[in-house]
């Protein structure tokens, strides 16, 4: 039952083959059965879910349809739950539980879909190989040595390992499309805006997007068309219709004009990653598209304004969790000051500290023109490069990562390391574009992703490009052994 898509779930579930109760105790054993290995779960949430599973099989059997109704997910552990423990994989949290759904939590539950709990990440969403968790790091099933890709490894790890058919994520500067490249998935990040923020804890507010995982794009386009939307509790939330995503997968990609940036295949990128990318692309152009050399001469910038941006709405957002209102406290304060202090110095790990630090300093009267301003202005330069990119192709496609997951604390010594490595996302995230990685092959045995990127509100077209490339080929398909 596990190895099923979601949307050959939703053909079972419509046809009878089995109820939404079956398959969620067949899923809640592997869980227990395999997680151990992998910690890609914080919280698992049995009795809900079955709970959840009766009511879909209800509702199904009062005639109503639907591809999520009974449909098995679990959401990184930043949406809040009412009732369940929402951690963001901190001390900070460890205690909270949430008093209400985020929008994308409540939205996918009234389409009938299933939680089986919550996934475990980066603290904060901070990072790129899940290795800062309070709980621990999550482990790759491709390799249990590896990183599974980060903030939301754990998501990714329960997909890849087949223990869910689909789950949530949210990427700042790539949490969604580096994990899923790291472990052979689909990874969507839509446009900022189309799905709402609303009950995400914020790690950087101007880039922070939910999105979706999956083994294939056809079940992202199922499980994107719950979540997208306009909602007015979230201010930057856009009222923009919500196309049908998959009925826009079939399209043919006869014409597509794909846009390879010259500054992508330079120093950095690991050549065996380069020729799986080529390869990519020649299967692409067997379907119709045709290749044009477009540039993005800001990117270089692009890693340093991030490194700014994101700490510095970082320190503002995380500077809500002062050990009085919510979350950690510590024992025996003397007075206020020492309870803030030691309160934050003992619920944050030391990557949170890090760009708290940094955050607040770029902030900082004096030093607020030198960074956060120049990093606000490179911003708009980037935009400004996938604007005129833009003009001549309908998509940008490159590598997702310049290398495969690394081993498990590699990279503990030297954080910029760690920050180098997404070179490739966070452009998307600081001009607010959606993009997608897929299965493109392995390097010594670790998944290697391709990136696409598109303009405003074209996760469609996104979708349509992926869908296309895994009806002619099978990377998508193969399964982590042991899993
Ligand atoms: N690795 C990036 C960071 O640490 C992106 C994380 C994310 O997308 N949440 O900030």
């Amino acid at each position: 039952m596990h190895q099923m898509t979601l949307a050959e779930i939703a053909r079972g579930l419509a046809d009878k083959k089995f109820s939404s109760e079956e398959l969620t105790r067949s899923l809640l054993a592997r869980i227990a059965q395999l997680d151990p290995q992998l910690n890609s779960f914080i919280t698992v949430t049995p009795e809900l879910a079955i709970a959840q599973a009766q009511a879909a099989d209800a509702r199904r059997a009062a005639g109503e349809t639907g591809a999520l109704l009974g449909a098995p997910l679990a959401h990184k552990d930043l949406f809040c739950t009412q009732g369940v423990r929402t951690s963001c994989a901190s001390r900070m949290l460890d205690n909270f539980t949430a008093p209400y759904d985020a929008t994308v939590v409540s939205r996918l539950a009234e389409a009938g879909a299933v939680s089986l709990g919550k996934t475990n990440m980066d603290e904060f969403a901070m990072g790129s190989g899940n290795e800062s968790s309070f709980y621990g790091a999550v482990k790759n099933p491709w390799n249990l040595a590896h990183v599974p890709g980060g903030s939301s490894g754990g998501s990714a790890a329960a997909v890849a390992a087949r223990l869910l058919p689909v789950a949530t994520g949210t990427d700042t500067g790539g949490s969604i499309r580096q994990p899923a490249a790291f472990t052979n998935l689909t990874g969507l990040k839509p446009t900022y805006g189309r799905v709402s923020r609303w009950g995400m804890i914020a790690y950087a507010s101007s880039l922070d997007q939910a999105g979706a995982f999956a083994r294939t794009a056809e079940d992202c386009a199922l499980l994107l068309q719950g979540m997208a939307g306009f909602d007015p509790q979230d201010s930057t939330s856009i009222d923009e219709p919500v196309p049908d995503y998959s009925a826009s997968l079939n399209g043919s990609l006869q014409g597509l004009r794909i846009g390879l940036p010259k500054e992508y295949f330079g120093a950095g990128l690991d050549p065996r990653i380069g020729d799986l990318i080529q390869q990519a692309v020649k299967e692409l152009e067997k379907l119709g598209a045709t290749v044009k050399e477009v540039s993005l001469p800001n990117m270089q910038h692009a890693i340093p304004a991030y490194y700014v941006i994101a700490p510095a709405e970082a320190s503002s957002n995380l500077s809500r969790f002062d050990g009085v209102r919510f979350g950690y406290r510590c024992e025996n304060p003397a007075d206020l000051t020492d309870l803030y202090k030691r309160s934050r110095g003992e619920g944050f790990g030391s990557e949170v500290q890090r760009r708290i630090m940094v955050g607040a300093y770029a902030l900082s009267a004096g030093y607020y023109d030198a960074y956060y301003l120049q990093a606000q202005k490179i911003r708009r330069l980037i935009k400004n490069d996938f604007m005129a990119a833009f003009h001549d192709v309908d998509v940008i496609l490159g590598p997702t990562t310049p290398n495969p997951a690394w081993k498990i604390g590699a990279k503990n010594a030297d954080p910029v390391a760690e920050y180098l490595e997404d070179v490739y996302t966070i452009t998307a995230n600081l001009a607010g574009l959606p993009g997608l990685s897929m299965p493109a092959g392995f390097v010594d045995g670790l998944p290697v992703g391709v990136q696409l990127l598109a303009p405003y509100f074209q996760e469609g077209r996104l979708l349509n490009v992926a869908h296309q490339y895994q009806q002619a080929t099978d990377w998508h398909t193969r399964s982590p052994e042991g899993f």
